[in-house]
């Protein structure tokens, strides 16, 4: 039997930047509107890969080696709610070229190596709450922090003591002059 992990690919957001979201994230909802993700899980999945194989795995890291691309910036400045998903979320108004482009590369190396992906249109996204099913006040947008992405990782999903916790396993650099937004 060949072994598998559960492995997406994300853009990890730099600490300062996790802990004002979760600060803001505070004064903004109440305890009942869902389930908040720990500080240590925001995140931005740019292309989510399932259960993938050890081999299965090399060829999609070599893959990401290969991707060439340049850094870009992006603004969080907008907030939503997926009542189906139940899910509260911090996201962009314009998702910038580069972003798209990343998420579309990588989404069509998992495609190429089987990975299923969603039909669903791409809505790059960081998870706020969870079991948020019920109607939520959301506030008119988000302070829009701005990021600059200069890489992009590799991560399994490991589900312990009824936790989920991310392991970051690669990353990979963006190079070459910024891409304005
Ligand atoms: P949990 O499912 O245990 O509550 P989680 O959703 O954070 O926690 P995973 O389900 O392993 O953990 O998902 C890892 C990342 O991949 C998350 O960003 C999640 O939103 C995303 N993801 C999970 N399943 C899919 C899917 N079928 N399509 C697209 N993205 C997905
Ligand atoms: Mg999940």
């Amino acid at each position: 039997m060949t072994s598998t992990r559960r492995l997406f690919f994300a853009i990890a957001l730099p600490d300062s930047v996790r802990q004002a979201i979760i600060g803001w994230r505070a004064g903004q909802f109440p305890y009942e509107a869902g389930r908040p993700v720990a500080a240590a899980n925001l995140h931005i999945t740019l292309a989510f890969l399932g259960e993938v194989s050890a081999n299965k795995e090399q060829a999609l890291r070599a893959a990401a080696m290969r991707l060439q691309q340049k850094p870009f910036t992006l603004a969080l400045d907008d907030c939503g709610h997926w009542p189906g998903s139940g899910v509260v979320w911090l996201g962009m108004k314009r998702a910038p070229r580069g972003l798209l482009q990343l998420a579309q590369r990588l989404r069509a190396q998992a495609a190429r190596n089987g990975c299923y992906q969603s039909p669903l249109p791409f809505h790059p996204h960081v998870t706020l709450l969870r079991q948020a099913r019920q109607a939520v006040a959301l506030p008119p947008g988000a302070p829009g922090w701005e990021i600059t992405v200069d890489g992009f990782s590799l991560y399994a999903s490991l589900f312990d003591n009824g936790r989920t916790r991310y392991m970051l396993l690669d990353s990979w650099p963006l190079a070459g002059r910024r891409d304005s937004v």
